[in-house]
């Protein structure tokens, strides 16, 4: 499909082009708003909700504009099909594993101007601060004694403060620390956009997925929210992820910050940018977050006008879902524990857990990782329970937290890793991945009555490990981490 749209700056002509290499021609904004017209001129056309429910129930995904159709319809039990897909698509693709990661705040520096940040440079009262590498590593001894393996470590963009050699010296610092049965086993990576080469030293530095949220996809709104600074430039945002993979990143992860522009348009754009990387790189993103507008130091929600609500934002995270089956997708403790426990049903694999949202917020003498109000924290939390309560929370409703980093470490990153989901083998790759490492999480880390719970459901679920040979061979592991063995792995 090709549409035309006439740029204003420069008054070019670009057509839509998902295999372009330009933001512009791939985000087409004509594309966006046609996509959106035809959403809105068919939002009671019954006959067309139930071709588009069809092919997802095929689960072969869907385009931006079906997507767009379902997001607007007001067809009668339209929502609740889409959801009751997400359900199914979840639950085959995924079981009821949940993957948990935790945020690492480096430095809050940043020489940016994004208006719903409190990290931007004219926040003069927001007091800054960058960890040493010393104070690094007693940050991972706290989230190792969390029982935390996976990170995603967090900075603001500034050359002179977080150089890139910062970045990749951290990184190694991360991995380097062994405190008792811990260890951070992949860090994925979450900094401002930068150039091929940078990312091939990341990628060499062997990080796990590169992340980085487009925020909005409308380029005049992203203009106005990025007043200063080079997170300004729209094209540098919008094409890093290109650069990513040309550096050899192979796992990238996208994200908007909904509720910064109509969560109609970025809704379209998200898709539309996961649509670009798998026709022009091969490969769709690893992971799509789906963070909403949160408060935090001078941020007011009430202060952007298009705020989701509830009702919609579920039905966006069903949506993604269902669009992009082989994705994973990433719910932050900015949400309710109410929220998290509807989206993990509609689609979210991943969550963080225990998380602190400022510089140095680990290290604080609270042993049990409670998340404290406040601070110098970029967002406020919402779910502030501790690691262990979130554990005994998910595995109460059926849920096997897992603290898997198999893929990443044993090579299985882009289409290889693609190939391995859409051919259904992952499942008997991931569940006896998410059953040793929770037991070693509940070897290590839990507290009596949640580590009696989480060997119940441990033991249950051993048997829907489809292989034989595998279910036999996790059963041998399993016994061996009794004996204090660790890190096994498929
Ligand atoms: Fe800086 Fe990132 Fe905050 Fe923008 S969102 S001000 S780049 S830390
Ligand atoms: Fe993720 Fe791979 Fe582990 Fe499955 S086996 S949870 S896909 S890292």
């Amino acid at each position: 499909m090709t549409t035309t749209t006439k740029m204003t700056a420069k008054a070019r002509t670009i057509t839509y082009d998902p295999l372009s290499s330009h933001c512009d021609a791939f985000i087409s904004d004509a594309e966006i708003m046609d996509t959106l017209a035809y959403a809105e001129a068919h939002k009671f056309d019954a006959t067309l909700a139930e071709s588009i429910l069809s092919k997802a129930a095929a689960r072969k995904g869907l385009t931006h504009r079906e997507a767009a159709v379902l997001l607007v319809s007001e067809v009668l039990g339209v929502d609740a099909r889409v959801k009751a897909l997400a359900r199914e698509i979840k639950e085959v693709y995924y079981g009821r594993r949940v993957v948990f990661f935790a945020p690492l705040y480096l430095s809050n520096y940043c020489v940016n101007g994004c208006v719903y940040c409190p990290y931007h440079a004219e926040n003069s009262h927001m007091p800054r601060r960058k960890l040493t590498q010393g104070e690094i590593r007693r940050e991972v001894i706290a989230l190792q004694d969390m029982g935390h393996k996976r990170l995603a470590i967090e900075l603001g963009e500034d050359p002179a403060n977080n150089p890139l050699e910062y970045v990749l010296e951290s990184i190694d610092t991360i991995y380097s620390v062994k405190h008792k049965n811990g260890s951070i086993r992949r860090v994925n990576v979450n900094i401002a956009a930068t150039t091929i080469e940078d990312y091939r030293r990341l990628h060499e530095a062997g990080i796990g997925t590169y992340i980085l949220f487009q925020e909005t996809y409308n380029r005049k709104k992203y203009e106005e929210l990025h007043p200063a600074g080079p997170k300004g430039d729209y094209s540098r945002q919008t094409e890093a992820m290109d650069r990513a993979m040309d550096g050899g990143i192979d796992d990238v992860g996208l994200g908007v910050l909904f509720g910064l522009e109509l969560y109609k348009y970025d809704f379209v754009g998200l898709l539309m940018h996961a649509e670009h990387l798998e026709a022009a790189k091969g490969v769709g993103p690893h992971t799509i977050s789906v963070p909403r507008i949160r408060p935090a130091d001078g941020i007011d929600v009430g202060d952007f006008k298009d705020a989701v609500p509830d009702e919609i934002f579920e039905r966006i995270v069903a949506l993604i879902r269902i669009s992009v089956p082989y994705t994973g997708m990433i719910m932050s403790t900015r949400e309710s524990a109410d929220m998290r426990a509807k989206a993990l049903d509609l689609g979210v694999s991943q969550l963080s857990g225990a998380s602190r949202t400022s510089v140095g917020g680990y290290d604080d003498g609270n042993a049990h990782g409670r998340a404290p109000a406040g601070g110098t924290s970029q967002f406020d939390i919402d779910d502030g329970r501790t690691l262990d309560e979130v554990v005994s929370w998910l595995a109460d409703k059926g849920h096997i937290p897992s603290f898997c980093t198999a893929c990443y470490r044993e090579g299985r990153t882009g289409d290889r890793f693609m190939g391995l989901v859409k051919g259904g083998a992952i499942a008997n790759i991931c569940q006896p991945n998410a059953l040793m490492t929770f037991k070693e999480y509940l070897e290590d880390y839990a507290r009596p009555a949640t580590r009696a719970k989480g060997m119940k459901l441990i033991a249950e679920e051993l048997a829907r490990i489809p292989s034989d040979k595998v279910r036999a061979k996790a059963s041998g592991y399993l016994a061996e981490l009794e004996d204090g063995k660790r890190d096994f792995r498929f």
